[in-house]
């Protein structure tokens, strides 16, 4: 899940220039495709809570855009503001399956000077197509440093809390682009 910063005085912007443009209000009531939905969420893994909205603005996303992962989005759909549910996902609907193929050995002397070389590291490694890719650091053994593609929650099952609590139309801009813009989200 791609977590934003929220800036309550921006949503509001947004959201009155978004009823501007289009000349009447909100008038999806319903979790659907190119609605862009506020919500609160705490997630669990093994019992523990790894991952909360608590203290926090709430996530919004852009629905039906692959903006949060498609097995909690799927299960979003047609909630309403307010409604709140427990959501289980499996690996395969969440960040995939842990791959025991999805390491890489590479030589110590192959990373920058300001990358500390030790386990748990998370660095961003371009592919040999220019794509950039999540990979932490898994082993360092002398001069060979193992390096783990698995999404840290890659086989895991996910159990979410979800709350809507708020829907609102997308900016045409944020329509075109497919997802929600935010303060400091800039092009
Ligand atoms: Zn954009």
């Amino acid at each position: 899940m791609r977590k934003t910063d929220y800036n309550g005085q921006t949503y509001w912007q947004n959201e009155i220039k978004a009823g501007k443009l289009k000349g009447h209000k909100m008038s999806k009531d319903t979790v659907q495709e190119d609605v862009v939905v506020s919500m609160e969420y705490t997630l669990h893994v093994d019992k523990e809570e790894i991952d909360s909205s608590k203290g926090q603005d709430p996530l919004q996303f852009l629905a039906g855009h692959g903006n949060i992962i498609s097995g909690l989005e799927r299960e979003m759909i047609g909630m309403k503001v307010g409604e709140s549910k427990d959501v289980i996902i499996a690996p395969e609907d969440g960040y995939g399956e842990f791959d025991e193929e999805a390491f890489m050995n590479v030589p110590r002397d192959n990373f920058p000077k300001d990358i500390p070389v030790e386990e748990g590291t998370e660095l961003t490694v371009k592919d040999d197509s220019g794509q950039s890719r999540y990979a932490r650091i898994d082993t360092v053994d002398g001069d060979t440093v193992t390096l783990n593609f698995n999404h840290p929650l890659a086989g895991d099952e996910l159990h979410f809390n979800v709350k809507v609590v708020g829907l609102r139309e997308p900016t045409d801009e944020e329509l075109e682009h497919g997802h929600v813009h935010q303060d400091g989200h800039s092009h």
